[in-house]
C-alpha cells in the first residue's frame, strides 16, 4: 500500500480519483488547495503526489516547486487541461516527474501510478557496480551520482535516465526506449517529459564539472534519441 496525495479542487474529479485509488488499496489524502497540500506535505511523507495545476489559491507550478523541495524523493505527477500545454513544460521544469492531460481515463491514471510506484519501490540491482565515465561516477546501488567526488543532486527520473544512458556509453538510445525504460510508458508522441529531463540533467552535470571535472556529454540525435558520449582518456 502506498501513501498518495491528491491535490485537486474539482469535487467531481477529486472524489473519483480518491475513491478509485482508495478502492485499489492505496492510502489517499485529498487536499483541495495549494496551501493545504503544502501543509500536508510538510507533515507527512508521500510515495506519490497527483497535483492539479489549476488551483484556487496558489499557482500550481509554484506548489509543484515547493512540493519538490519538501519531498525530494516523491513521485510528482501533474494534471493539466490539454489547452494548457505550456504549463506541462513549466511544471516539469519545476520538479514534476510526469504529467497527465485532462480529460484522462481512470484506468490510464491507475496504470501510470502503478508503474511509478513499482519503479520507485524496486530494490537495487543485484550488480551494483559503479558506472565510471571521466570524473562522473554513477553508484546504482546507492542511487548516488558524483562528479570529482562531489555529489550531484538528481531527481529520481534524472537518475534513471542517466543510468540508462551510462550503461552503454557511445550507443544511441531511441526516445521510445528511454520513455519505456525510464517512465514505463509507451511513447505516444509527446517529447516534453524526456526533453525537459535531459535538459535538466545536462545542466546539472555541466555545472558539477566546473571548474576542472570531465563529464560525458549527452548528444541529441535528431529524429532518434540520445547518446552519452564516452569521455576520452
Ligand atoms: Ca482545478
Amino acid at each position: 500500500m502506498a501513501d498518495l496525495l491528491v491535490v485537486e479542487d474539482d469535487e467531481t474529479i477529486g472524489s473519483a480519483l480518491t475513491g478509485g485509488l482508495d478502492s485499489h488499496g492505496h492510502a489517499v489524502c485529498w487536499e483541495r488547495t495549494g496551501a493545504g497540500a503544502l501543509d500536508r506535505a510538510a507533515a507527512q511523507p508521500f510515495d506519490l503526489v497527483l497535483l492539479d495545476l489549476g488551483l484556487p489559491d496558489l499557482d500550481g507550478v509554484e506548489v509543484c516547486r515547493r512540493l519538490r523541495l519538501a519531498q525530494p524523493g516523491t513521485v510528482l505527477v501533474i494534471l493539466t487541461a490539454r489547452r494548457d500545454e505550456i504549463d506541462v513544460v513549466v511544471g516539469l521544469e519545476a520538479g514534476a516527474d510526469d504529467y497527465l492531460t485532462k480529460p484522462f481515463r481512470f484506468g490510464e491514471l491507475l496504470a501510470r501510478v502503478r508503474a511509478h510506484l513499482r519503479r520507485s519501490a524496486a530494490p537495487p540491482a543485484a550488480e551494483t557496480s559503479d558506472l565510471v565515465l571521466g570524473d562522473l561516477v554513477v553508484d546504482t546501488g546507492a542511487r548516488r551520482v558524483t562528479v570529482d567526488g562531489i555529489e550531484v543532486p538528481l531527481r529520481p527520473k534524472e537518475f534513471d535516465l542517466l543510468t540508462r544512458l551510462a550503461a552503454a556509453p557511445g550507443v544511441a538510445v531511441s526516445r521510445e526506449d528511454l520513455m519505456a525504460d525510464v517512465w514505463d510508458t509507451h511513447w505516444f508522441g509527446s517529447t516534453k517529459t524526456l526533453d525537459v529531463h535531459v535538459a535538466a540533467l545536462r545542466r546539472k552535470l555541466t555545472a558539477a564539472a566546473r571548474p576542472k571535472g570531465t563529464v560525458p556529454e549527452i548528444v541529441t540525435l535528431r529524429g532518434h534519441g540520445y547518446r552519452l558520449e564516452p569521455v576520452p582518456d
